[in-house]
């Protein structure tokens, strides 16, 4: 269908995706001036209409039928941005997410590449000759040129003698023209520098260590298929701080000596901003990083530095899947059980993970997938010997597994005659650690001070008033916010139904601990890091830096700390509720309660000391929370697997979820149960429909919805009856169909 990366292509026909608001791809003729020039991946104009637009060759397909379409205007962009196995997986995406192909390629090639968006450098501007002489030249100026003699004197103000271009303009009201005189004349400087690492700082050197024995194991068979060529996934299941970052830098080692390239996925690169310095101390600038924070004409750069080969390591979080590497020999998706893999914003509703697997297939490289708490597909495929197992039980240097304590706060809260947010336990772990000078984490599986305003006497929950959900109570912005909507408003004085004005709040979060902390510990340093305390770009990084520098003693956390750090002085974490996660109306929760208790044990006693963790909960003796405790990911496995098995639930089948969203909710049920009945006799023998139902937040931003769920052992042909009865349905008016293909969650 395509001809290979880099060979231009002799075919008479082009297919175009449009760069349009509207998903659009056409066939194009090619007409023979550049026969022999075009090359998928490169942009070109076509016409539209009576304009013409700007698009990507996407495809050289066979003569299309009928009329001979019109040829292409011209070619734009020499350089390809992207080869055929890329268009391969963007296919391959929207195929099995059901979306357009056009959807999926505008989520594959962001606008800013698509719409060739470059990142400004930022000039600087500096006097070109010593303090004397720029002094003197000022002094001359300031009659003829007042405005060039006040440029001169504000760079002499700054005490590094130098200041970005336009703010120097702007601070002195002068005009461009003053400065190109200055230039001119010798008395400044301008230096462009590109803002590339700005607010990373520097990073330490490192070179590979030595691995251990069961590090090395694991990097001989992962070695090997490098060494092939040849797709193989691996499951590298190692405990927290078990090495397997070295051994992805390892392996990339090996794989830049063959001379290609290497994939890494990571879940935020935000969250996780120790394993880009590790991978710019290890590999400098071959590395490069994006991320969703980046400023447009960043990311456009980096999506050419790495399509140009210039880049040979790629880290990133989902959407790096799609990054143009020229030849990888090997892909990377570390924590892939992480569910920030799977997009749920926008269609295509796709898993960075799955299309990482696929990628690996599309490019004939090995796969590997790193987990502490692998994903139950992950490990289920691995037993079905999909996937090869790689296993690291032990940290390197004998650094020590923390010893876990379970505290039943139902004992607790009758010895101590009411609800408290801490045990004596746990107290008495956090005085100890503080007179050591040691630090702690106190953990909390929600954010905000998890606070709702209720009315004692009728019951009245104040709620968002377009979704199915309570209200947040945030202390410092005195607000209720809607955690799915951001919705906000003030909260009422007196009880909006019965007029009283006793309501309270009630609940519990991490403002309120971070409070209840500092009371009980007045001494202590306690810090708070969560989403809400991390708005700003850079704020997580210096936090991070802070409590690594041993200015925090205490850091007090959501999800946000549990993931992927690192800190030698923390030697005790306390999880103030474990049951949090347990009573999602989700069937993953017990997966996901398993997942974040290893991974904030993990964080205690990463140096030489020994680490403790405290776990308190309301429902001690729950599996999850056991096999977690014991670090046995095994039995875990077992036991959830057999629960899935009863129920013919995900990794044993497919889901499909189909949601009917309106404004109008019996307009939505209406529709969804036509759906229903429709889709019954089309699925394949053994598919099973559920529902139409109310999910558990039936109302989203002012939409009903109402939900189908199939379980279905065939995705593809699930979707084809899903595609004949979806084509078969008129449109209407204020109504939408979302289909998620292996949802991560059913609220
Ligand atoms: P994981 O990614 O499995 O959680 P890391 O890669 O973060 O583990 O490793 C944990 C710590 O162990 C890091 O500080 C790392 O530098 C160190 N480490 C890894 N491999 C070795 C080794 N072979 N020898 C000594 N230290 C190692
Ligand atoms: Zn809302
Ligand atoms: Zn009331």
């Amino acid at each position: 269908m395509t001809a290979p990366n880099g060979i231009a292509s002799t075919d008479l026909f082009a297919e175009v995706v449009l760069n349009l608001p509207a998903d659009l791809y056409l066939t194009y003729a090619v007409p023979d001036r550049l026969a022999g020039r075009l090359r998928v991946g490169q942009k070109v104009s076509a016409p539209l209409g009576g304009r013409r637009v700007g698009g990507f060759v996407v495809a050289f397909p066979a003569p299309p039928p009928g009329k001979t379409p019109r040829p292409l205007s011209d070619i734009l962009e020499e350089e390809p941005l992207f080869g055929s196995n890329l268009v391969s997986l963007i296919n391959w995406v929207s195929r099995y997410y059901f979306s357009s192909f056009a959807r999926a390629f505008k989520t594959a090639l962001p606008a800013p590449v698509r719409k060739n968006i470059r990142a400004v450098p930022i000039i600087r501007a500096g006097p070109a000759l010593s303090l004397e002489e720029t002094r003197s030249a000022a002094a001359e100026l300031r009659k003829k040129a007042p405005r060039q003699a006040a440029l001169l004197e504000r760079l002499l103000a700054e005490k590094s003698g130098s200041l970005p271009a336009a703010e120097l303009l702007r601070l002195c009201g002068a005009s461009r023209s003053s400065l190109t005189a200055l230039e001119k004349k010798g008395l400044i400087n301008l230096t462009a520098s590109s803002r590339y690492g700005a607010g990373s700082g520097e990073v330490l050197a490192t070179s590979p260590l030595r691995l251990t024995s069961e590090q090395e194991t694991a990097f001989g068979a992962i070695r090997e298929a490098i060494g092939e060529d040849a797709f193989r996934v691996f499951l590298l299941h190692g405990i927290t701080g078990s090495g397997k970052t070295e051994i992805y830098m390892q392996a990339i080692n090996q794989v830049l000596d063959r001379g290609k390239s290497a994939l890494v996925l990571v879940p935020e690169i935000s969250l996780t901003p120790q394993i880009g310095d590790w991978f710019r101390g290890r590999f400098g600038g071959r590395v490069a990083i994006v991320h969703s924070a980046q400023a447009e004409g960043e990311r456009a750069d980096s999506w050419r530095r790495i399509a140009s080969g210039e880049a040979r390591i790629v880290l990133g979080p989902r959407s790096a899947v799609f990054a143009p590497l020229a030849d990888p020999g090997l892909i990377i998706v570390d924590e892939e059980h992480e569910t920030s893999y799977k997009q749920s914003a926008l269609s295509p509703f796709y898993h960075g993970r799955d299309a990482a697997v696929m990628r690996g297939k599309l490019e004939n490289c090995p796969v590997i997938l790193g987990s502490a708490t692998p994903s139950l597909e992950s490990y289920h495929n691995q037993k079905a010997g999909k996937y090869t197992l790689l296993t690291l039980r032990t940290r390197p240097e004998e650094a020590m597994l923390p010893t876990v304590k379970i505290v039943d706060m139902k004992a607790e809260r009758e010895r101590q005659k009411s609800a408290v947010s801490f045990s004596d336990l746990l107290l008495t772990a956090i005085k100890d650690n503080l007179d050591a000078g040691l630090q702690t984490i106190l953990f909390l599986n929600r954010r905000g001070f998890f606070t709702v305003l209720t009315c004692p006497e009728c019951g009245y929950v104040a709620r968002c008033r377009h979704c199915s959900v309570s209200l947040t109570y945030h202390k410092k912005t005195g607000r209720q916010v809607c955690h799915l909507c951001g919705y906000f408003e003030p909260p009422p004085r007196a009880c909006p139904v019965c007029r009283s004005r006793k309501l309270v709040f009630t609940g519990r979060g991490t403002q309120r601990i971070e409070e209840q902390v500092k009371k009980i510990f007045p001494a202590a340093r306690v810090r708070r890091m969560d989403t809400d305390s991390v708005g700003r770009r850079d704020s997580h990084r210096e936090i991070l830096g802070e409590f690594r520098a041993g200015k925090i003693d205490i850091l007090v956390g959501t999800q946000m700390i549990a993931k992927g750090l690192d800190f030698p002085n923390v030697t005790l974490v306390g999880v103030i509720m474990a049951d949090t996660a347990l009573s999602l109306a989700d069937f993953r929760a017990t997966e996901y309660t398993y997942q974040i208790l290893t991974q904030v044990a993990g964080r205690a006693g990463r140096g030489e000391l020994k680490g403790k963790v405290i776990i308190q909960t309301y429902s001690p003796r729950h599996p999850a929370l056991l096999a977690a405790v014991r670090q046995e990911y095994g039995n875990f496995f077992e036991k959830e697997m057999r629960f899935r098995e009863e129920l013919g639930y995900p990794p044993l089948n497919h889901f499909v979820t189909l949601t009917v969203l309106s404004r109008n909710e019996e307009k939505s049920l209406r529709v969804a149960e036509h759906l229903a009945r429709r889709l019954h006799p089309v699925l394949e023998e053994g598919d099973e429909l559920l529902g139409p139902a109310p999910p558990p937040i039936n109302r989203l931003r002012g939409y009903y919805r109402h939900q189908i769920l199939i379980k279905t052992k065939g995705v593809v042909s699930t979707l084809r009856a899903l595609r004949k009865v979806l084509s078969e349905t008129g449109r209407e008016r204020d109504l939408r169909v979302e289909i998620d293909v292996d949802p991560i969650s059913m609220l």
